[in-house]
């Protein structure tokens, strides 16, 4: 199997995954070959369950529909400890040419859930075989982050009253940051996500007559403009916001005005103060603009989710698991919070806990077509997992 070596920072991978990581780095490849869109992760959830229970967990299928939860009990101490995996693919045609490609048609593993995943069951078959730990440990493997409905589903379903914990934590790979090094976030770690739809609403006619309508494509370039003015204007410069309009659609021939012009936009914050403010202004905003041309805009504001906020504590501790494995070095000084969006957010929300970063090198963003999941963050990310789980139930 051609697994790139760990950097040099990772002279402790765990002997025993060492050992077993080829077996690891083929299941990464086969989920790889075999993405399934949220909520349909079928054959990705019984491939878990089945490996869970082989190695003695007491397994839980179908929380919220695909979701799978092990537990493996230890001793009679009380203390218990969740983490967690996702599992889903995205609604995107790989374009790689990896010979383990997806083979479902225009559906792929660009997040590298496939690799979050492995890395769970690497860790869980390790603390199944020889892990020292008091209490309960409950691996959660999560259906449909990508829609931001898993976590929320598997919380309704009673996640964190049929498997008490403590904490969770969870980890996402991380392209563009140094492979293999972590990162820690005190506080909001990643941003709350909210969209738009508006239609900016005028009355069509004649492009050669403007006077006798009422033009939304003007209308609506203001609105794209005034917009930009909402985080440098109304949000506190120590504070951090974003506010993109993605998509313009309105008329279709040169020489017709039409009657409206429709937007979708999405903004993106950390704190729910400055969350609170977009959610007023942005509408405000968009509906004096327009109406500042005689145009009306209808303007449908639709709360996605919150902002991932690390608790202080957990955090410390989980910096100083990486610490302590790998050395100091290993935990990259002042890494800042990410400006995407992740549903983890929900069980934050719950439970404290820490959701944590792995460098995985230069290569494709998430979400590209040519994305791949590196395999060489397996080793190091499932041996920070045992240390985790056993720092944790001690
Ligand atoms: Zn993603
Ligand atoms: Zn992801």
């Amino acid at each position: 199997m051609n697994v790139r070596p760990a950097p040099s920072s990772f002279p402790r991978v765990d002997p025993e995954i060492a050992a077993g990581l080829d077996e690891f780095v083929a299941l990464r490849r086969d989920l790889h070959r075999h993405p399934e869109l949220a909520f349909q992760e079928k054959r990705t959830s019984e491939l878990v369950a089945r490996r869970l229970a082989d190695w003695g967990y007491a397994v839980t299928t179908g929380v919220a529909g695909t979701g799978v939860v092990g537990t493996l009990r230890r001793g009679r101490n009380g203390r218990a400890l969740a983490i967690r995996a996702d599992m889903d693919a995205l609604p995107i045609r790989e374009a790689t040419g990896l010979a383990y490609a997806s083979e479902a048609q225009g559906v792929m593993h660009a997040c590298g859930h496939d690799g979050h995943t492995t890395i769970l069951l690497a860790a869980a078959k390790r603390l199944a075989d020889s892990g020292q730990f008091e209490g309960a440990l409950h691996l959660v493997f999560q259906p449909a982050e990508e829609i931001g409905a898993g976590a929320k589903a598997m919380l309704k379903e009673g996640l964190f009253e049929r498997f008490e914990a403590d904490a969770i934590f969870g980890l996402h790979n991380w392209p563009g940051v140094e492979e293999g090094r972590f990162g820690f976030v005190s506080g909001p770690a990643m941003a709350a996500v909210d969209r738009a739809v508006v239609r900016v609403r005028g009355r069509g006619g004649h492009g050669a007559a403007p006077q006798e309508t009422v033009d939304p494509v003007v209308a609506a370039a203001h609105v794209v403009t005034a917009l930009q003015t909402v985080v440098s204007r109304n949000v506190d410069p120590l504070d951090a916001g974003v506010v993109t309009v993605a998509s313009i659609h309105g008329g279709e021939a040169s020489n017709v005005i039409p009657e409206w012009v429709d937007l979708k936009l999405t903004t993106r914050s950390f704190r729910p103060d400055v969350r609170r403010l977009l959610q007023k202004r942005v509408p405000a905003l968009i509906r004096a603009q327009a109406e500042s041309f005689d145009a009306e805009a209808e303007v449908d504001y639709q709360l996605g989710f919150p902002p991932v906020v690390n608790r202080p504590a957990e955090t410390h501790f989980a910096a100083s698991v990486a610490r302590d494995a790998f050395g100091p070095e290993a935990v990259i000084e002042g890494f800042r919070a990410r400006s995407a969006s992740e549903d983890f957010a929900y069980f934050l929300e719950k439970k404290p806990g820490c959701f944590l970063f792995i460098g995985a090198g230069e290569r494709p963003t998430l979400h590209s077509p040519a994305y791949d999941f590196n395999d060489a963050l397996i080793g190091p990310a499932a041996t920070y997992w045992v240390r985790l789980a056993e720092s944790f139930l001690l």
